[in-house]
């Protein structure tokens, strides 16, 4: 599943390559083809992300979500693009600079929503590390007022909007702390260096387009330089980078947490 920081570069992407011009906006698929007709021709206004949601907001006032889910994917082709298939719900072909063919495929959300829906949804989330003025204290409160294990917590889009599975593993090893430590055993400056860490790996991995945890001082190369083998710490890895102790799997939230049994404590 994409983490928010994909979100974030295709709030950024769509709206640069659609420009100021009218955007040709079809359904291939023919599953969003009333909605689709009804965008057809206008120009983008604005684009946003929180967490995994991503707005497009249209000049006559629609707005467009798309929650990408597991399977989701928003890919840009070079335009003219390939023909249509069936399997893609939204094209859109931009009038920008770049004019680029954008095709939406395989979306757990995608659907025109008004302003009261679109702050309903945002309301519902939490603090999102790549937006200015996140929550923090709200997100603190919550954080360590369940007693969920850590790992849950940081998963639970209503506290953190936007970490997934590869940053919650890599946050945790990166911490020193085991996956199942209870969220509320957490003091507030563990959680402050956990929320600061998780802003400046979710920068990075919004400028890169890559998930990159990995210190360069201990690769040896820069994040732009790095191989993938040499990206993460422990998320499907085989031995600990920093002690060699066998990668160790505990399954919180529904999902594989994949971390060190030396490096991270309870
Ligand atoms: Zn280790």
């Amino acid at each position: 599943m994409p983490e928010g920081h994909i979100i974030h570069r295709l709030a950024r992407h769509i709206r640069r390559s659609m420009g100021d011009e009218p955007v040709v906006v079809s359904s291939p698929q023919g599953r969003f083809a009333g909605s689709a007709a009804l965008l057809n021709g206008q120009r983008v206004s604005r684009t946003a992300a929180w967490g995994k949601d991503l707005f497009v907001f249209w000049e006559a006032g629609e707005i467009l979500h798309v929650h990408l889910g597991l399977i989701g994917k928003f890919r840009v082709v070079r335009a003219p693009g390939p023909d249509p298939r069936d399997t893609i719900r939204l094209r859109l072909e931009g009038g920008g600079a770049e004019a680029d063919v954008w095709d939406l495929t395989g979306p757990m959300r995608c659907e025109l929503i008004t302003p009261q829906e679109q702050r309903a949804i945002t309301s519902a989330l939490g603090a999102d590390p790549l937006r200015p003025n996140a929550d923090v204290a709200g997100a603190r409160t919550r954080f360590l007022s369940t007693k969920r294990p850590v790992a849950a917590a940081l998963l639970d889009q209503r506290i953190i909007a936007g970490i997934g599975n590869v940053y919650r593993a890599e946050l945790l090893f990166r911490a020193g702390i085991h996956p199942e430590v209870p969220a509320a055993a957490l003091s507030e400056a563990d959680f402050d260096s956990l929320w600061n860490d998780t802003v400046r790996l979710m920068r990075i991995g919004a400028r890169l387009g890559n998930i990159v945890t990995t210190e360069p001082d201990e690769i040896g190369r820069t994040p732009g330089r790095m191989k993938p083998d040499d990206r993460l710490y422990v998320y499907k890895q085989q031995r600990c980078r920093r002690c060699g102790t066998d990668i160790a799997i505990a399954e919180v939230a529904g999902r594989n947490c994949y971390f060190c049994p030396t490096c991270q404590t309870r």
